[in-house]
């Protein structure tokens, strides 16, 4: 079933190999426990998910949040929609600065195509709602996994990013959308789709913040055990504050879950190209463990024939 996984080896938990259903539950609790509000995330009404995903086609999310809100404030059900005046809706897109008018026209006329052709009640399906003027491929994946539960996994630009580093997926289209598909629960499209949308936009952007946002994946990707952080949409490795951040993030959560440890088998997991004497070696990983000693995080024990660490 991983085999579109290629970070993954099967599906049994052994030791540090991850079942998919660990992977899974980490995502969702992560999802569920702090996220992002947007008004269309609180309703499953599929007239107004339409309406925000077809706002946030050009728009930030911060900016479509008070178009949205006055968009169906004005028009609140797909029949006002439909029986609004055409110029009036496609003023209102030049007003808000929505992008191309023409989404405002497309998004009136698929109103009205609702109304008349399927008696006001959305078509539940990817494939029907894409019959909707203007609704392509991944608008109408939205509306079903949002609105409906009934969707596939979604995979754009934030998802290909995140199974490209945390999986090792490779950068193809197919292998993007089979890993994505074996990753998304079977008939969870609305709350998974939600969190890996999430974890690439919060956590695994192009520069990750995998410790600061708490990725529920870090003790198993890929990107977070090398460093290398580069990806399909980021090609340079992302100068922040620095891999060694993220560093010292992965040893204080180490040695959180040890009481103690000896340096080179701390440096090993760490990172997976730790060579004691090499250019990540013993030397590299003092210099962070002195830092974090002068945090007052870490207590560093010299003893007579090894050099352990633990948190203070
Ligand atoms: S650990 Fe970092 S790089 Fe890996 S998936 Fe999480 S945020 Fe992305």
């Amino acid at each position: 079933m991983t085999d579109h996984l290629p970070g993954l080896s099967d599906d049994a938990d052994e030791g540090d190999q991850p079942s998919l259903s660990a992977i899974r539950e980490a995502l969702v609790s992560w999802y569920e426990t702090d996220h992002r509000s947007f008004p269309w995330r609180e309703t499953t009404d599929p007239y107004r998910i339409l309406v925000s995903e077809v706002m946030s086609q050009q728009t930030q999310l911060s900016r479509v949040v008070d178009a949205y809100e006055a968009f169906v404030d004005r028009w609140p059900t797909v029949e006002d929609l439909a029986a609004a005046d055409r110029s009036a809706v496609v003023a209102f897109w030049s007003d808000h600065s929505l992008g191309y008018n023409n989404r405002a026209t497309y998004l009136h006329e698929a109103a009205g195509q609702v109304v008349d052709d399927y008696d006001g009640t959305f078509p539940r399906d990817p494939a029907e709602l894409q019959e909707l003027m203007g609704v392509g491929p991944y608008t109408a994946n939205a509306v079903a996994s949002f609105a409906f539960d009934n969707g596939d996994a979604v995979v754009d630009t934030n998802v290909k990013r995140v199974l490209y580093r945390a999986f090792d997926v490779p950068d193809d289209d197919v292998a993007f959308e089979r890993a994505a598909t074996t990753l998304m629960p079977a008939g969870d499209s609305r709350v998974w789709n939600n969190a890996i949308m999430e974890l690439g936009g919060v956590a695994c952007e192009s520069t990750p913040s995998c410790d600061t946002a708490g990725c529920p994946w870090r003790r198993w990707c890929g990107a977070y055990q090398t460093g290398d952080f580069t990806a399909p949409d980021v090609p340079e490795q992302p100068t922040f504050e620095g891999s060694r951040r993220q560093f010292r993030g992965r040893i204080v959560r180490l040695l959180g879950e040890h009481d103690e440890l000896e340096l080179d088998t701390l440096g090993h997991r760490v990172r997976v190209d730790y060579a004691p004497d090499g250019e990540y070696g013993r030397e590299w990983l003092r210099g962070l463990l002195s830092d974090l000693e002068d945090d007052g995080l870490v207590r560093i024990e010299e003893g007579t024939d090894q050099v352990t660490a633990r948190l203070r």
